[in-house]
């Protein structure tokens, strides 16, 4: 039989807003318990330069940067598990939380700190063309597009930065974007705007992706405002249009907006059940920095403490 374990906090996700949470209940003796999930670090571990986070004035890559989050936060006791939580029970108190390595937790306090998802367009050839052509990380897949062509689909700041870091190898890169204006932050735009390896393709969705034995061969493509159809040759696609929030274990708990991110009484990260508190960019549908995630885990930290003593004193 398994045995049951009893934390008083337990963290799920291990982006910057879990180990920032990880590394205050650690110095408030909580001896918190981390669930890393499938993305140890979280979302930054995909990316290259991150050139935002206060305190690194030349920039840090974002992977070596969560391995300084997590070296900071178990030198103060967190304890580790790199499981996914696959079940939670928050009806009853302690919580009860599984992890898909067998584990069975019970929890004073449940910070949930999950983050979000790259999202897809849904369009055919998407999924059967993953990993054959088809990704939603240039930083990982980037390497194997050697004077490639590639598309990059989106207009916000991880379309900008995919496209340029693609650069680096692929010999062209569009950049497909069904406006005719981006949602990225001027510096990210001005960069792509700069690069001579990047060709915008505006008021454009893409339809299909085309593919055959070899993966990806193409992308067919509508623009918006002629109806016009054509086809881009490239053997990458790169989607690039945001992330879904990963609140799927929540569904029917825990409040939700209706795109899915928790909701929290802000300015604290109280859910709307008692002990369980959200922080990062599963509960911001607004900011969604390393920095403002960061700080909802110090947040959420701090919350619980208060909480947890509270309980004590009653
Ligand atoms: P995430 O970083 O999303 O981490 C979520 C964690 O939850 C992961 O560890 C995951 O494994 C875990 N998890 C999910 N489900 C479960 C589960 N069921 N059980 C256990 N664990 C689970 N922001 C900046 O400020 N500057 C930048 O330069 C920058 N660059 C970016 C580049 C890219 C390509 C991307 C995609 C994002 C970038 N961002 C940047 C945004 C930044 O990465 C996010 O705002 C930040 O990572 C959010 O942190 P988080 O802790 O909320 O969640
Ligand atoms: P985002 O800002 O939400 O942008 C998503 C883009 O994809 C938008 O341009 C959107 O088009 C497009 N899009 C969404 N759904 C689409 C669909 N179904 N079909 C076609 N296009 C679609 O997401 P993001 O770029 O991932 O950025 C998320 C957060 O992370 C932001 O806060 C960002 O600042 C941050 N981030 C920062 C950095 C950095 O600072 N270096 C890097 C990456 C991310 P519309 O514009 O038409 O809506």
């Amino acid at each position: 039989m398994t045995s049951i374990r009893h934390h008083q906090v337990f963290i799920i996700g291990s982006g910057p807003a879990g180990y920032t949470a990880a590394l205050y209940a650690a110095r408030a003796n909580l001896s918190p318990f981390m669930a890393t999930g499938i993305q140890p670090g979280g979302q930054l571990t995909t990316t290259t330069d991150v050139e935002n986070y206060p305190g690194f004035p030349d920039g840090v890559m974002g992977p070596e940067m969560m391995v300084l989050f997590e070296k900071q936060a178990v030198r103060f006791g967190l304890e580790i598990v790199y499981s996914m939580v696959e079940r939670v029970d928050f009806e009853q108190h302690p919580f009860r939380i599984w992890t898909d390595d067998g584990g069975a937790h019970t929890a004073e306090a449940v910070i949930i700190a999950t983050g979000a998802s790259a999202k897809y367009l849904g369009i055919p050839g998407e999924q059967e063309y993953l990993g054959r052509g088809v990704s939603a990380c240039a930083t990982c897949d980037g390497f194997f597009f050697k004077d490639a062509d590639l598309v990059v689909v989106g207009g916000g700041d991880t379309a900008m930065e995919e496209a340029n870091f693609l650069t680096k190898f692929a010999r062209k890169v569009y950049v497909v974007h069904r406006r005719d204006t981006l949602r990225a932050s001027k510096i990210m735009q001005a960069r792509a705007a700069n690069n001579p390896k990047i060709e915008f393709v505006w008021n454009t969705t893409c339809e299909e992706v085309l593919g055959g034995e070899e993966g990806v061969v193409g992308v067919r493509v509508r623009n918006r405002e002629t109806g016009e159809v054509d086809v881009l040759d490239v053997t990458g696609y790169f989607s690039a249009i945001g992330h879904k929030p990963n609140t799927d274990l929540f569904t029917g708990t825990l409040d939700m907006n209706d795109t899915g991110y928790l909701e929290v009484k802000s300015p604290t990260t109280y859910t709307n059940i008692e002990g369980v508190f959200a922080a990062g960019d599963v509960a911001d549908p607004i900011y969604r920095q390393a920095v403002t995630a960061a700080g909802m885990g110090c947040a959420a930290a701090m919350d619980a403490e208060r909480w947890l003593e509270a309980r004590e004193g009653v």
